[in-house]
């Protein structure tokens, strides 16, 4: 069995929701499992209604409004016979949307959050898969909430990996095909959870390795993993294979063609994992595997949009020493941080961070209980992977340089 995974842009029109079935169309007679994200930036909307549901905010009617309406508009394009079982089935989880938002928050942000943004894929899930039905491609829709557990680490949800071994093993059988949601599964008590930002590619990984899969594609708007973003960067180039090892680091260092959680669970049983393109589907993409590097061997580089630098000093001019730094981390950790560049010096400690609207004021607040806090908002953290001269010339070039970080394979800059 293969999975493929298809996300937000390529679903976000009509349009691309019949491409995804011309794709298909390329592997006629194969057992797929396909996994499907929020259709374009339904799951952006989602967590505005989140913010302003969960505090008690006006305005979720409308949000919720223009989310309707723009899944309408797709499926009144896609299904124009009005008595296709889709307007129905669409039409419950809107208002299912819809109650939920009418009654009480959970106590807890995170769990309200995944109540109401797990929504998006339920709903993209049900147009894709009727609509893949009807264009000839026969599949069966299945609910994540049904197949992935979780703990109630709501929001950022880890794996239960026997029991999801369980549930797909149980569920998915052979000779079938399967439309399935990405980034949302469930706990214990069926609770939906989801799985982080992005988390699509990781649903696509977690049930490739479950089923021992013969391939993962993850299907992009771009041909596969350039050594660049092709919206930042100039001269950009297609990289046709790279190691595990090296996709982890350009997926740590925030290359966003691909997850950071996606490759492990994939290596661990040496089951390779493809970037393809859903417009040119005839071409070869990336192929990600055991093996060399990088080939071509080329600098990458990799911008971070909307970072925070934030430094922070001991009050007294104290050294700043283990004990300092464990607290610090213990704040992070608490909200779910992850840094992604710290240098000290010998009486501060500076933090790039990722913004995050909810977040990062809170934790500016609590580091103030303790220390000297002082950031710059709105920089740009580059790295660049095997970088020469010319190639962090290119990133220094940028802006103000904040901050620099250099080590064997990795160069790293802040900018503002
Ligand atoms: N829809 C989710 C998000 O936008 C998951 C994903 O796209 O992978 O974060
Ligand atoms: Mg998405």
């Amino acid at each position: 069995m293969k999975v493929f995974k298809f996300g937000g842009a390529s679903i976000k029109d009509a349009d691309s929701v019949r491409n995804v079935a011309n794709v298909l169309n390329h592997y006629p007679g194969e057992e797929i499992l396909i996994v499907v994200s929020a259709m374009g930036k339904t799951t952006n909307a989602l967590e505005k209604v989140v913010q302003l549901f969960h505090h008690g905010k006006e305005g979720v009617g409308e949000l919720l409004q223009e989310i309707r309406e723009s899944h309408l508009a797709i499926i009144r394009e896609l299904f124009p016979a009005d008595e296709h079982r889709v307007h129905n089935d669409v039409e419950i989880l809107l208002m299912q949307l819809e109650i939920i938002c009418q009654g009480q928050p959970e106590d807890n942000f995170n769990k309200t959050y995944d109540k109401v943004v797990s929504y998006g894929e339920l709903l993209s899930t049900k147009i894709v898969s009727s609509y893949l039905n009807s264009s000839g491609y026969q599949n069966k829709w299945l609910d994540a909430r049904r197949l992935i557990r979780t703990d109630q680490n709501y929001r950022f949800a880890r794996v239960d990996w026997s029991f999801t071994e369980r549930l797909v093993k149980d569920t998915i059988l052979p000779g079938n095909r399967y439309v399935v949601q990405g980034f949302i599964g469930s706990d214990d008590d069926l609770n939906p959870t989801t799985l982080g930002r992005e988390g699509s590619d990781y649903t696509a990984s977690v049930l490739g390795y479950v089923l021992g899969a013969e391939e993962v594609v993850i299907w992009k708007d771009v041909p596969g993993v350039l050594n660049g973003d092709p919206k930042v960067f100039e001269n950009t180039a297609l990289l046709n294979q790279i190691s595990y090892r090296e996709a982890i680091e350009l997926a740590y260092y925030g290359a966003s063609v691909i997850h950071p959680k996606t490759i492990q669970p994939l290596q661990k049983k040496n089951i390779p994992l493809r970037v393809k393109s859903f417009v040119k589907p005839d071409e070869q993409g990336t192929l990600i595997r055991e093996g060399s590097d990088l080939e071509p061997l080329l600098p990458c580089f990799i911008k971070k949009d909307q970072q925070v630098l934030i430094t922070v000093s001991t009050r007294d001019l104290a050294f700043i020493v283990e004990e300092h730094l464990s607290k610090i981390y213990k704040v992070f950790h608490q909200y779910g941080i992850r840094v992604n560049l710290s240098q000290n010096t010998a009486v501060s400690s500076s933090f790039c961070i990722n913004y995050d609207p909810i977040t990062t004021p809170v934790i500016l607040d609590e580091l103030q209980k303790d220390f000297e806090v002082a950031y710059n908002d709105d920089v740009r953290l580059y790295s660049v992977r095997h970088y020469d001269d010319a190639a962090r010339e290119r990133v220094q070039n940028t802006g103000a340089i904040l901050l620099e970080q250099i080590s064997r394979n990795t160069y790293q800059v802040i900018t503002q």
